[in-house]
């Protein structure tokens, strides 16, 4: 399949006929990276919805064709959005929703920072193309000048909704607070789009698994009210936020084989528990079992800190052959997609947490 990475469709206060009736035909009607922009009453200030980033987590897309149609006039937010989807090529590729990016592609939401293209993917021929997609995703958001700026995504697993940003202010938590009632605070570098500054704040929202219908709401409830209020000075917080500090990336190493079983099956490599997903957020206690592990034990697995030490012998364990919490932590994106487990990361951990109101 052909990608036109240097080219942008722009659709400004578009038509009932041109959203179509439903997400899937309007989806379907897009020819790669878009834009759409929608007056607001102050038309001088912006703000910017993206998603599919991701081309298989269509809860944005779903929720911004609701909120596009669900009057049958176009809403009127309180400032212009400008909304940008960004794989539109990977999200209709064969079936709907199932790609996260093209095969023979790279995960666009890696290629924003060209000093930190994963070594997988700077050998792949298409990673140029890539870069430059990105690169107009940047300055279509950039263009505009926004005063804040929603990513959304979903979960690899299933599990509650939440948020990551690189900075914690009130404007940040109040973005948090319109779609979950939790944030994450990540100094990890990754070339994701939300480590870029764009003299706003930038908030992921994980609105949780990509087949829950929950995610879904999550996301148009969201964006109703981030569109709704009125920033002119703070935008208002309406919900308690957990914060969640500096989040750390349990990896398989390359070589080693990556399973998922209800049992102890002997195999090589490390074996994940295949209900792994459930223990999304909610807490793993020293001593609970995660999986089994082969007699390279915990040698398989790494876990740097930001000070680049591996520290994965100080949250977990080998127990003659199992893998086993060492402490009490929380993890998040647990999945059992073998892939993506295996190119992205196993989970994620973090291990302090305080309540800001
Ligand atoms: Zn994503």
């Amino acid at each position: 399949m052909d990608i036109y990475f240097s080219e942008i469709n722009y659709l400004i206060d578009p038509s009932n006929r041109t959203l179509h009736a439903d997400y899937q035909q309007f989806l379907l009607s897009l020819i790669g990276l878009t834009v759409i922009d929608i007056s607001g009453e102050n038309n001088s200030e912006w703000r910017v919805i993206s998603t599919l980033l991701h081309g298989d987590e269509p809860s944005g897309l779903i929720a911004i064709h609701r909120w596009l149609t669900t009057d049958n006039t176009l809403p009127r937010p309180k400032t212009n959005i400008r909304i940008i989807i960004s794989s539109v090529e990977a999200a209709t590729y064969q079936h709907l929703f199932h790609h996260r990016y093209l095969p023979k592609g790279v995960d666009l939401n890696r290629c924003f920072n060209e000093k930190i293209i994963r070594n997988s993917d700077s050998k792949n021929k298409n990673i140029a193309g890539y870069i430059e997609r990105a690169k107009l995703i940047v300055n279509a958001i950039s263009e505009v000048n926004p005063k804040a700026i929603i990513d959304l995504h979903n979960t690899s697993g299933n599990g509650p909704a939440f948020a990551v940003s690189t900075l914690i202010n009130p404007n940040v938590l109040s973005l948090t607070s319109y779609f979950c009632d939790t944030l994450i605070l990540s100094n990890i570098r990754i070339g994701a789009m939300m480590e870029l500054n764009f003299c706003c704040p930038v908030v992921t929202i994980e609105c949780g698994g990509s087949h829950d219908d929950q995610a879904h709401e999550v996301a148009y409830k969201g964006i109703q009210k981030f569109t709704q209020y009125d920033g002119h000075y703070a935008l208002p917080q309406n919900k308690a936020v957990k914060i969640f500090y500096k989040p750390l990336r349990v990896v398989i190493k390359a070589e080693r084989k990556l399973s998922f079983s209800e049992h102890d099956e002997g195999y090589s490599g490390v074996t994940l528990r295949k209900n792994i997903e459930q223990f999304n957020f909610g807490g793993c206690c020293d001593g609970l079992l995660l999986g089994w592990i082969d007699d390279n034990g915990l040698e398989n697995l790494e876990m740097f800190n930001d000070q680049g030490v591996n520290v994965i012998e100080k949250y977990f364990k080998i127990d003659d052959n199992k893998l086993v919490c060492a402490t009490n932590f929380k993890m998040f994106m647990a999945s059992n997609k073998s892939d993506i487990s295996r190119s992205d990361c196993l989970f994620y951990v973090v291990n302090n947490v305080n309540n800001f109101l």
